[in-house]
């Protein structure tokens, strides 16, 4: 079906229904069941089944406006549990890192790669990634191949919607024009409301008007990004694939709380907890950083009450990456825009320039605080072995009273020993 041409091409694999779907690999029963995930706090639908979709529950949508439709449909609720959908994400990298060089891992469940088609019928390879994925981990997946990353994503719309058993769609040089007919302007990657609606009022409405608009035309008056996306549309790569991005530039860790907060010490526990979450993040790609921002805000929909917001850097003379080190300075930095008697609904902390380990420069004055490094990462060993907090800092307290809601949580079947699945069998 599809034309092999010299060019390189660009696939997305993008796992379907993620977080939905780990619930059920180990929870058969939820197999063919109406399921949604729900965020932090157990607030809002942040993933849908299939039947879920067909119902008409849009995403983001609070879960208490659909309660009814809960009970009616019998809809099977879930926390997000993010041990698990992270580790299984990892898995599903691996099996991709493994047969393809260069890998752009998007987000925790899409990744793009390039295909060379003179090495290797497209078609049927990534038939065969998609079985060996669902295969091995359990998790089924689309592919959307095309020669930039814009037609790649278009196509693994178009494999959702038109292809759903087979789960590839390869836009070539005969059917793009047809397909991209069938494709809404909103649907294209990186076309946002504003611009949608923009385009519509000029008469654009599906992606192939968009191919065939007149790219100086788009620049004038709209931007030079819209412009990559008519380029990519017309099969011009413009957005790389960013292959070496082994490594963030900004770590953030932050949460609403419960309820609101004003003790000192428990938003101590939960900074720090920030904190010492976000050091492990930096470690594990081997970074480092000269300074950190702390923040901590008021609940903004609580007009009845006072309200404050309050953001501060807090610098060190050397780079640093120990949880020691960055929970101290997170603290120094809540100490100085803490005021007593407000009610805080959150908090987090953000590590900026973040630089690599061999970019660290050594200073006369300061030694490297190798023993806290030591230190450190072998607390990341103990918790990698048998689960997030095994060992932590006592500042950062117990999560009982800060942490989020997560009433429905599954099991860290993946990432804890005491959350193995475990089989009755009779005798
Ligand atoms: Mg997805």
């Amino acid at each position: 079906m599809s034309s092999t041409k010299p060019d390189n091409l660009i696939a997305i694999i993008d796992c379907n229904n993620f977080y939905v779907s780990c619930e059920r690999i180990f929870n058969p029963k939820l197999f063919n069941k109406p399921t949604v995930v729900l965020s932090n706090n157990d607030g809002c639908v942040i993933a849908r089944s299939q039947e879920v979709k067909e119902l008409g529950i849009p995403m983001g949508i609070p879960i208490f406006k659909i309660q009814h439709l809960v009970e009616i449909h019998d809809i099977q609720v879930y926390s997000s549990n993010f041990s698990l959908y992270g580790d299984i994400s990892r898995r599903i990298m691996q099996i991709i890192q493994a047969e393809n060089p260069s890998v752009e891992l998007y987000s925790i469940d899409e990744a793009f790669i390039t295909l060379n088609p003179r090495y290797r019928d497209v078609e049927s390879y990534c038939e065969d990634l998609k079985k060996r994925i669902l295969q091995w981990t359990g998790i089924p997946v689309s592919i959307g191949v095309g020669k930039t990353k814009t037609l790649a994503k278009i196509a693994n719309h178009l494999a959702k919607k038109l292809y759903p058993d087979k789960g590839v769609c390869i836009l070539d040089e005969i059917n793009t024009e047809e397909l991209l007919q069938r494709v809404k302007v909103e649907d294209i990657w990186g076309v946002g409301r504003q611009k949608t609606k923009f385009l519509k009022l000029n008469g654009i409405f599906s992606a192939l008007d968009l191919k065939r608009a007149n790219p100086f035309w788009v620049q004038k008056h709209m931007t030079i990004i819209s412009r990559h996306t008519v380029d990519e549309l017309n099969g011009i790569p413009k957005i790389e694939l960013e292959d070496d991005f082994v490594s963030k530039k900004t770590i953030s860790t932050s949460r609403s709380f419960r309820k609101n907060i004003s003790s000192l010490s428990v938003l101590e526990n939960a900074v720090s907890s920030h904190a010492a979450r976000a050091a492990e993040k930096l470690r594990t790609q081997k970074g480092y950083i000269t300074s950190l921002g702390v923040y901590v805000s008021t609940n903004r929909f609580r007009d009845d009450l006072p309200q404050y917001r309050q953001f501060i850097t807090v610098n060190f003379p050397l780079a640093i990456n120990d949880t020691a080190g960055i929970i101290q300075a997170a603290i120094q930095g809540l100490h100085a825009i803490f005021i007593p008697e407000l009610e805080y609904k959150k908090c987090g902390v953000i590590l900026n320039n973040i630089i690599r380990d061999n970019q660290v420069q050594e200073s006369l004055f300061h030694s490297r605080r190798n023993k806290e490094e030591l230190l450190s990462s072998s607390i990341d060993t103990i918790n990698k072995a048998y689960g997030l907090n095994t060992i932590k800092y006592a500042i950062q307290g117990s999560p009982e009273s800060w942490s989020i809601k997560r009433e429905k949580l599954s099991q860290s079947y993946t990432t804890n020993w005491n959350d193995l699945l475990s089989i009755n069998l009779e005798p």
